[in-house]
């Protein structure tokens, strides 16, 4: 199976580029962030324990997140494989997903990580605002605590799979068809 990490800032386009990267690597959408939104929507326990977290801009606990992962890979056993958005967003995360699939004798196939400066992502966040519904991306102060919790928390997941030498760094100005193009550049020599 392809395991496929869609890796970057809140507000960089990943969900956007999820879409396109499903259909043309036939892969399944694995988005932590959307998972825990339907738990809310529903009112599970999961849903509960996780909202008071996410409308602070903070991280869920590892612990909670990652039995959550792997879950969900367990749950599609016959797929092409996945693309993981928001997924991992802690180093524990990314030991954890490593260690999941040496014990299926798989690995992460690439890090395709979308690069977009600071401005634009707050900007990009506020505007997403008035279309997804989403309390996390109306309020500045917390827009400002994602940000700060994903160079503190995140970024080390970045430099775990550049020293593993699995790190493509990928342009995420431009339009949604150029960052659309140089993913497939990148990855059709890996995954097609
Ligand atoms: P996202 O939709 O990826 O922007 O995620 C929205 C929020 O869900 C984040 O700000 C976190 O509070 C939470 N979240 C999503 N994925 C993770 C993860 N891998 N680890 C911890 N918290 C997460």
């Amino acid at each position: 199976m392809i395991h496929l990490i869609l890796f970057g800032p809140p507000g960089a386009g990943k969900g956007t580029q999820a879409a396109f990267l499903i259909q043309r690597y036939d892969l399944k959408h694995l988005s932590t962030g959307d998972i825990f939104r339907a738990n809310i929507k529903n009112e599970t326990p999961l849903g509960l324990s996780a909202k008071s977290y996410i409308d602070r801009g903070q991280l869920v606990p590892d612990s909670v997140t990652i039995d959550m992962l792997k879950d969900e890979v367990e749950r599609h056993p016959y797929g092409h494989g996945f693309v993981y958005d928001g997924f991992p967003r802690t180093k524990a995360q990314a030991e954890a997903l490593d260690a999941f699939l040496a014990g299926r004798e798989e690995r992460v196939a690439a890090m395709v990580a979308l690069e977009v400066p600071q401005e634009e992502l707050k900007y990009r966040l506020l505007d997403r605002a008035k279309s997804s519904g989403r309390s996390d991306d109306a309020d500045p102060e917390v827009i400002n605590k994602r940000l700060e919790v994903y160079s503190s928390e995140t970024l080390p997941v970045l430099q775990h799979y550049n020293a593993m030498g699995r790190y493509i760094g990928i342009n995420g100005i431009g339009s949604i068809h150029e960052v659309t193009e140089r993913l497939t550049t990148a990855l059709d020599p890996i995954l097609a």
